[in-house]
């Protein structure tokens, strides 16, 4: 029986680790087969505190994952595949494993959306992608389109400018939702252009990406757009599919929690990106983190050592 499993190895999952390692609770962490979490998919990171010249994600993540092993954490490579916390002992399971718990913390994080257009899914991998970390250096001397507006758009089309000749930036408004710092930015860059108020309607392409076919939103104009690689940047959904008919859900998708790190289910906490629908930055899922693993701890304490046993 484990006192403590924790589901997710992100910023959130992993300073759970730290914190239930620190107050003795030998957590097991099921880290998924790609541990780390969305920092393991970008470039450097600069708003996170403690580093003022930036640290790139997977260092950091790589630095989290150390500092929780240092306290006893136990961090196992493997994806949850269902959960049943419909009694005692809470059950979660992978492939190869049941495992039984005292306590859970969902920390599960949140993927990559797509546009679920026609050729999207035939061109992944063949042009077509939502990590610019993991395939920018394929299209080296490209034309290279993101789609996208906000922060997550502007990174990957900064980033993406190492390798493309050019970057054409398709966002379906006139305005980003970017921070100003990289809105400014890439508004700045001599490689990067933007075609605003207009739609990526689908993907062209037999062997290879070819193409896009676009269309603009205020006037319904459509045109072909020639272009070698596409990087969607629009967002990202919570992982919570194992959590269905287990967890109440937002509707969302987010997992709901009535008080602090609490679920509707005890000793089940929650945090960082699968319920955080608002701030959604690794200094907010660490921080989120934290509170889970003390609510967690408290929790078990009070079920292991009940003020009426010790009166
Ligand atoms: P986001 O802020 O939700 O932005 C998603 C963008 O994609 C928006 O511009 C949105 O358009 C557009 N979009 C959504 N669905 C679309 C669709 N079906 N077709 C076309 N466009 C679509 O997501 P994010 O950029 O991934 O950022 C998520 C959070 O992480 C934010 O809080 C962000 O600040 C943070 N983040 C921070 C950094 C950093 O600080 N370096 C880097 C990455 C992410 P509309 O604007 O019209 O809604």
């Amino acid at each position: 029986m484990e006192r403590v499993i924790i589901i997710g190895s992100g910023p959130a999952g992993l300073t759970a680790a730290i914190y239930a390692a620190r107050a003795n609770l030998a957590p097991l962490v099921l880290a998924g087969g790609m541990y780390g979490g969305q920092l393991m998919l970008t470039t450097e990171v600069e708003n996170y505190p403690g580093f003022p010249q930036g640290i790139m994600g997977p260092d950091l993540m790589i630095a989290f994952r150390e500092q929780a092993e240092r306290f006893g954490a136990r961090i196992e490579n493997v994806d949850a595949t269902s959960v049943d916390f419909s009694g005692r002992p809470l059950v979660v399971r992978t492939v190869e494993q049941e495992y039984q718990a005292k306590s859970v913390i969902v920390a599960t994080g949140a993927s990559a959306r797509w546009l679920n257009i026609p050729g999207e899914e035939k061109m992944r991998g063949r042009g077509v992608s939502t990590c610019a970390t993991c395939d920018g250096a394929f299209f080296k001397g490209k034309h290279i389109v993101v789609v996208g507006g906000g922060d997550s758009a502007m990174e990957e089309a900064l980033f993406l400018t190492r390798f493309g000749h050019k970057v054409t930036v398709v966002h379906r408004r006139d305005t980003l939702r970017a921070s100003k710092i990289m809105a400014d930015r890439a508004l700045a860059h001599s490689k990067i252009e933007f075609i605003w108020n207009t739609a990526v309607d689908s993907v062209l392409g037999d062997e290879t990406m070819t193409g896009l076919h676009l269309r603009n939103l205020n006037d319904d104009s459509r045109f072909t757009f020639h272009a070698d690689a596409l990087f969607i940047a629009i967002g990202h959904d919570p992982n919570t599919e194992i959590f269905r008919g287990q967890l109440e859900l937002d509707t969302a998708g987010y997992i709901a929690s009535p008080d602090g790190t609490a679920t509707n289910i005890e000793g089940v906490f929650v945090a960082g990106d699968v319920f955080d629908i608002r701030y959604k930055q690794a200094i907010t899922a660490a921080g989120l983190g934290c509170r889970a693993a003390m609510d967690a701890e408290k929790y078990l304490e009070a079920l292991e050592f009940p003020v009426e046993a010790i009166v």
